[in-house]
Formats: structure tokens, sequence, C-alpha cells
């Protein structure tokens, strides 16, 4: 089903969000921290989603990556319509379309870089154990690290492990790639290197979602989404794209 959205050719929308809405209950007390948004992403589109603390950033990017089910709304991914679906079809549909990154990194420790890359291809159990290992290796290399594949990682800087875990998000061949403050604990200097990366991602076709408050940050993707209070209140192209 496609529905109608505020903007954009429905046909082109790899995510189309439609009256989201997620309202938490503390006791009897609700928290309405989405309300009624309304979004079209395009395909190749690099998307910084903003707001204060608490405005619903990773409310938004948890719906979109089906970690949680919106309390009303409708939300269709890649023309798949989420509405209704178990938590096991949530959950076929996020590892097939869906890549996620978190500001903490979320490694296993006392596990080499290629071992944490491979990790979600190895839970799938189909297709040869060696092949996952080409795989993973390929990965670290594409995001820069293939000098770094047995390091454990705890012995790699915050920008390397961030780089790793944006390689075992993306070994599954997403088609988006959200990312919920990725660059929150990493210094300036590698912030920029590590949305770099994003970059190049990008321009290889993945579409991809970065929560951030930063707006250095946020000049390094094409179009910024800003969330008030669960609402979307301003959505605007980046005029001059920050190139690293
Ligand atoms: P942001 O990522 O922009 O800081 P969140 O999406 O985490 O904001 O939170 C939006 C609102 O929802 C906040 O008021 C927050 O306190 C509340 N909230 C978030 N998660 C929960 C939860 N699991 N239970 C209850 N309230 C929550
Ligand atoms: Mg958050």
């Amino acid at each position: 089903m496609i529905l109608p959205t505020d903007n954009g050719s429905p046909a082109d929308g790899v995510i189309l969000a439609h009256d989201l809405t997620r309202t938490y209950r503390i006791g009897n007390t609700p928290v309405h921290a989405l309300r009624q948004v309304n979004l079209t992403v395009r395909r190749g589109e690099m998307i910084s989603i903003m707001g204060a603390s608490g405005s619903g950033k990773s409310t938004l990017l948890n719906l979109l990556g089906c970690l949680d089910s919106p309390t009303s709304g409708s939300l269709c991914l890649a023309g798949r319509e989420t509405r209704g679906l178990s938590r096991d079809e949530q959950a076929r549909i996020r590892n097939q379309l869906i890549g996620i990154v978190f500001q903490g990194f979320n490694l296993l420790t006392r596990t080499s870089a290629v071992e944490n890359v491979e990790l979600p291809l190895l839970y799938r159990r189909n297709g040869r154990a060696a092949d996952s290992r080409r795989a993973a290796t390929d990965m670290l290399r594409r995001v820069g690290l293939g000098e770094r594949l047995a390091h454990d990682s705890t012995e790699l800087s915050g920008g390397e492990q961030q780089r790793v875990a944006i390689a075992r998000a993306m070994i599954s061949q997403p088609e988006i790639l959200l990312a919920d403050e990725p660059t929150g604990n990493l210094d300036s200097k590698t912030s920029i290197e590590v949305m770099g990366l994003f970059q190049e991602l990008n321009e290889q076709g993945i579409t991809i979602l970065i929560v951030t408050h930063e707006d250095e940050i946020a000049q390094y993707t094409n179009r910024i989404i800003e969330l008030r209070d669960g609402q979307i209140v301003s959505d605007r192209p980046v005029e001059e794209e920050a190139i690293r």
C-alpha cells in the first residue's frame, strides 16, 4: 500500500512514514514522544535528524529501524508496509534492509574486529563460514581498517571502533543505514573522518539517516530535519554540503 505523503513522489520513497506516533507510558502517565510524523525519504538521501534532548530523535530512529513499533500510524520501508507485522517479521525486514549504528559502538570485547563484523552473517547460518570471513575482511578494508582485522575491539581507538560498527552494520548489504549520534563519543577530527565514511557509503547508493545535535556534523548531509516535542518543525536542504 502506498500512502499519500507530505512531499516527494511516493514511488521513489524508500521510507514512507504516515502519522507515525509513539506514546510511552510511565504508570498511567502518557509520554508523547512522537506525534503524527509524516516523512518521505527518497533513495540515496543523506539526512540529519536534529533537535534538543528529549525531542524524539531516538524514538523516530528506533521506529524507522523496526526496533520498536508505533502506537499508531504506518511505516512503509522499500515498498513493504510494516503495520501489523509480528516481531519476527519486523526483524526479518530489519535484517534485510537496515543497518544500525549507535553512539556507544556496541562491539563485543575480547572479540577481534573481523569477528565482530562477521557476526550478523554467522547468526543467519546460511552460507559458509569462510565466505563470512572473506566478506567481513572486505568490508573492513572498505572502511579503511584492513590493517586492524585481528585487533581486539578494546585495542582500537574510538574512531576505529565506530568504523568496525559501521562495517558490521553494512555487512548485510542494507539499503538504509541508521545512526544514532554516531559521533557523540568522538573528538571533532575523528567525527569528521567518520562523516567522510558515511558520505562515501552514501555515494555508493546507501540511504543514510543520522541523529546528531551538532550543526557541524549536519553540514555533511544533504537535508536537515528538526524535531521539537515529537514533531517535525523544520525540514530543509543543506545548501552547501561540507566535503571532507
Ligand atoms: P532524543 O533522542 O531526542 O533525546 P527520545 O526519543 O529518547 O529523545 O525521547 C523522547 C521522549 O520520550 C523523552 O521525553 C523521553 O524521556 C521519552 N522516552 C524515551 N524512551 C522512553 C521509554 N522507554 N519510556 C518512557 N519514556 C521514554
Ligand atoms: Mg536520543
